[in-house]
């Protein structure tokens, strides 16, 4: 008996550590990342690219105010940076784009180079924005690119875009920000183009390290519509990098394997495979 339970302890000792380097070995790919002007300086492109490395981060989508940031961030790594391009540049910002007449020019002659996987991230802070003549315009040049849109708004901006456009693709940002996960779902099950990513939100989905059990059914439930995002917006974030990602391990491991592996980077891989080629 007593070595019955010695083999036991030892069996789970064993478990325990293939989990845990399971888990810190789970690569992540980053759906949201920014690399805007403001980090140039503090964080130059081999500097980021050795932070994502040694974050294990095979992968990750990055848009950027200016575009240049990505394009620079590109450049030191086409193999792990999936650029995405957004319209904010000089005095275009979140809160005036879709009332700037330049920005589909803008963003026709930066697609002409056959880098990007979508369009955004863009604010809609004003679902009523999603009818606007440029974002109608912008909707139209990813869908006949087959581009995804990054999008940032709650969840009425976006059954705008799928009214105007079902056939878009759309990867939600931070999951609406304020939307409750009932909204989420709804969300999810009405609209099949539909995925999303938690950024910004990893306190909430586990408070104090513990995974909520109303999100942990919502990853089940669609587990493969979910993605994980940093959202390195500002260089606090950056500074921040390496806690945000081992933070999202640990709750990662309280879903099952398979579960926490599509959501870690199986889903992103599957879902932003193309380019504007
Ligand atoms: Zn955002």
């Amino acid at each position: 008996m007593k070595g019955a339970l010695r083999w036991l302890v030892l069996a789970l000792a064993q478990w325990w550590a293939v989990a845990a380097a399971w888990a810190d070995e789970l690569p992540i790919f980053d759906t949201h990342v920014h690399y805007s002007y403001p980090a140039w300086r503090e964080y130059p492109p081999t500097q980021v690219i050795e932070l994502l490395r040694r974050n294990g981060v095979p992968r990750a989508l990055v848009s950027s105010s200016p575009d240049d940031g990505t394009v620079m961030l590109y450049e030191q790594d086409p193999e792990r940076v999936l650029p995405v391009l957004r319209p904010y540049h000089g005095q275009v910002s979140p809160g005036n784009w879709f009332d700037a007449a330049a920005v589909p020019g803008y963003l026709e002659g930066r697609l002409r180079r056959p880098i990007y996987h979508g369009i955004g991230e863009f604010h809609l802070y004003d679902p009523e924005n999603a009818d606007a003549e440029v974002v109608r315009r912008t909707i139209e040049m990813a869908n006949r690119r087959g581009l995804f849109l990054h999008v940032h708004s709650d969840a009425e901006a976006v059954r705008r875009i799928f009214a105007l456009a079902p056939k878009s693709r759309i990867l939600w940002a931070h999951a609406g920000l304020s939307e409750p996960p009932a909204v989420i779902d709804e969300m999810l099950a009405r609209y099949p183009n539909l995925s999303t990513e938690i950024s910004i939100r990893e306190q909430e989905i586990a408070p104090g390290g513990v995974l909520d059990p109303t999100w942990r059914a919502l990853f089940l439930r669609y587990a493969d519509r979910l993605m994980i995002g940093s959202d390195t917006y500002v260089n606090w974030r950056w500074r921040n990098y390496t806690s945000i990602m081992a933070f999202n391990r640990a709750w990662l491991k309280q879903l099952p394997e398979e579960v926490a592996a599509a959501i870690a980077h199986g889903n992103a891989r599957r879902l932003f495979g193309r380019t504007s080629r």
